[in-house]
């Protein structure tokens, strides 16, 4: 009988099918946008699909192919403008399969070596970016969730160790509304408490709010207060704290500095906003996530800390199987020691070959277009008369409002646009002065998206 693991002519037919697929999908820049469908709708399609026996390679795919993909949103679509898109290069689509057909240990460099120094060398250029002085260095993660968790964990250890007395205090981190929900779910994950602080004028964390947040704690609230995390460009509204401002509280105060712009820290790269982020480079930490601005493939995000060793001192595991991999692995860099995850994929390898063979400026020209295209939908929004910015444009996120329109009426669109295949752009809430309103956002991340796509979905809202 043949094993799973033996190559016949059947898995050569397979091998290529799948390939076509792949060399389709990745040549296709507009794939359908896939409509919603329910999970009995999808099982009376496709029926059970494990079984004891297996329904072969062959059919499986067909079903994966035909039928359930179609029920999906691809991120790269050019009308897809919600949430956080995504739009792999093609170089890093295809060197995600290399990875996976490389079958690489990324945990330690006795294993992952040749591949560690791949990611290591997008690694440097991230860090380039940020500002950070010499000796920082960071690790590439399976996202931006993972990448705070793993940041509040060194703080939170860095701080322990400061002082006796903090080991028995339970907590407390600093953050603003605008901080995504992972800062206030990874907070509940390590079993910190959280304080929310903004400058309601300026909608988003200052310097002198921090401040007097900070002052007004008591004495034991104070003790307890180990971090901040304020944000490089806010999801829903592309805001980015006052950077500068905060670190310099953070100084004083002795408090660490964590800059969650897993958004926007691909913006770090287009010239034109860079300035925003003036104090980035005093963070202790920072993360980014490459499959949001930086055309990677799910799942890459990255940790950056400004002194890697006391990341090393939260995180390093020890196990009596795992010394081997110590003692070699000593005479390089082991990104399990950084971050949370022990087993990993080179998560990093797919960008490390899409910058090595595009170059950093390309990167820069594709991120300048999304900003830009965020200025040009603001434009045409000002210009219509059924339409209306609820504010400027931040990095290349756009808050708009349709005049008249309430909740309801958001939704309806969003969903007929979606189920007739044509644009994928949903409803967000933005609150001032305590009213929170139901409006429209796009956020520009692929510059395959153009001018016109952006004129017919506000049309679509006559
Ligand atoms: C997307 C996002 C996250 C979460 O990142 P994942 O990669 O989805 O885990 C965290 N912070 C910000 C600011 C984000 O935009």
């Amino acid at each position: 009988m043949k094993s799973m693991h033996s190559v016949d002519i059947d898995t050569v037919e397979m091998t290529l099918d799948i390939m076509k697929y792949a060399i389709n999908r990745i040549s296709n820049s507009a794939p359908d946008l896939g409509s919603p469908k329910k999970e009995e709708e999808l099982l009376k399609k496709v029926g059970e699909t494990v079984t004891k026996e297996g329904i072969g390679g062959e059919k499986a795919f067909k079903l994966f192919r035909d039928v359930l993909s179609k029920a999906t949103v691809p991120v790269d679509h050019p009308r897809h403008l919600a949430f956080v898109p995504a739009a792999p290069t093609r170089a890093a689509v295809l060197f995600d399969l290399v990875t996976s057909a490389a079958s690489i240990h990324g945990a330690y460099w006795m294993t992952g070596g040749g591949g560690i120094f791949c990611e290591n060398q997008a690694m440097k250029w991230l860090v380039s970016l940020t500002g950070l002085p010499e000796g920082a260095f960071g690790v590439f993660t399976s996202g931006g969730t993972s990448a705070n968790l793993s940041a509040m964990i060194a703080a939170r250890e860095a701080w322990r160790d400061q002082n006796k007395e903090n080991q028995a205090l339970r907590a407390l981190l600093i953050t603003s509304n605008g901080a995504h929900s992972s800062v206030k779910s990874m907070a509940k994950v390590i079993d910190a408490d959280i304080i929310l602080v903004d400058d309601d004028d300026e909608d988003k964390l200052t310097g002198k709010w921090l401040q007097k947040a900070i002052n007004k704690l008591s004495e034991i609230d104070r003790k307890r207060l180990f971090a901040v995390v304020a944000t490089g460009g806010t999801t829903n509204a592309g805001i980015i704290d006052e950077l500068d401002e905060v670190a310099q509280v953070c100084e004083n105060e002795n408090i660490w500095f964590h800059v969650d712009a897993a958004y926007g820290g691909g913006a770090l790269a287009a010239p034109s906003v860079r300035h925003l982020f003036k104090g980035i480079e005093r963070a202790d930490s920072i993360t980014i996530d490459p499959h949001k601005w930086m055309f990677s493939p799910y799942d890459c995000g990255a940790v950056i800390y400004k002194n890697i060793e006391l990341a090393k001192n939260a995180h390093s595991q020890k196990g009596a199987y795992l010394d081997i991999f110590k003692d070699e692995g000593a005479q390089g860099f082991n990104p399990a020691d950084y971050q949370i995850q022990l087993t990993r994929r080179l998560r990093g390898l797919p960008l490390w070959f899409s910058l090595a063979m595009h170059g950093t400026e390309k990167y820069t020209e594709a991120i300048e277009r999304g900003l830009e295209l965020a200025q040009n939908a603001a434009k045409q929004i000002e210009a219509a008369e059924h339409l209306e910015l609820v504010r400027k444009p931040s990095l290349s996120c756009v808050l708009y409002r349709r005049k008249g329109w309430n909740a309801e009426d958001y939704k309806d669109w969003t969903y007929k646009n979606h189920k007739s295949g044509f644009a994928l752009v949903t409803p967000t809430k933005w609150t001032k002065n305590g009213e929170s309103e139901t409006i429209s956002r796009f956020c520009f991340i692929n510059p395959d998206t153009t001018e016109k796509d952006i004129q017919e979905i506000l049309a679509s809202m006559e």
